[in-house]
């Protein structure tokens, strides 16, 4: 089995170095046996086929860039939203994340989104940054990362990924970060997200294996030790 990652605008959307996230899937599957093939379109390829793509990343960037991808976004916008309707596989970390709801309003202009998730985001006084721990229903694994946003995300009656134990989350207010909705995990989290949350990847990769052959209920599992001895080290640094 080959399990083929499309990295969508990384020469835009790649704050803080998401595209570790894309080696931390590879390797995943990779040391239990599972080809994985990454393809990158930048925004320079006029071409989108999504047509045997198993996963979706797509990463975070500043405003600037934001408004720059969206167009190219925008022209995908009915096949993206079909991938996902039709169960696919994607993560959107930050900037992607903002993208895939209705709008971002900025002080002076909206960035329309995709329209994927039933969300919008606004930018608010000051930035949310800082690290973050959160809690989800999928794993007894907490959740960590660092969160550095300008926008609040209003996530209607949306699933969260998590609520925050530690942070500010989608809204600052509302204790919950992030959205899964069929197999799209959304979520304000950067740069190492996937190697500090193996259980996050893992729940993200037996999607996209299951969606190829529904006979496999689970990954194999894998040494762990240090994932969850760094994961658990911050946990503990920021247990109130
Ligand atoms: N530009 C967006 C914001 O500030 C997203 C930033 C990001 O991807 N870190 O809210």
């Amino acid at each position: 089995m080959t399990v083929k990652i499309l990295h969508l605008y990384p020469d835009l959307l790649n704050l803080y170095g998401d595209k570790g996230n894309i080696e931390c899937m590879r390797r995943r599957l990779e040391w239990r046996g599972i080809d994985a093939e990454v393809v990158t379109y930048t925004c320079d390829d006029s071409g989108f086929d999504l047509s045997d793509v198993d996963i979706v990343f797509i990463g975070g960037g500043s405003d600037r860039e934001q408004k720059i991808v969206c167009h190219r976004l925008l022209e995908h916008k009915n096949e993206l939203k079909d991938y996902v309707e039709n169960n696919g596989v994607l993560v959107a970390v930050c900037g992607g994340y903002q993208l895939l709801g209705k709008y971002y309003k900025l002080e002076e202009e909206t960035i329309e989104g995709l329209d994927i998730l039933d969300i919008y985001t606004e930018q608010g006084k000051k930035r949310l940054i800082g690290n973050i721990v959160l809690e989800a229903d999928f794993t007894d694994e907490k959740i960590v990362g660092f969160e550095n946003h300008g926008g609040r995300t209003y996530i209607g009656n949306h699933t969260p990924l998590g609520r925050v134990l530690y942070g500010f989350g989608n809204d600052e207010k509302a204790g919950v970060e992030g959205v899964i909705y069929k197999n799209v995990v959304a979520t304000y989290l950067h740069g190492p997200l996937l190697p500090k949350n193996p259980a996050l990847c893992d729940y993200i990769l037996t999607n996209a294996v299951r969606g190829k052959n529904p006979e496999i209920k689970e990954l194999s599992p894998l040494n762990d030790t240090l994932e969850k001895t760094a994961n658990e080290y911050i946990v503990n640094r920021f247990k109130k």
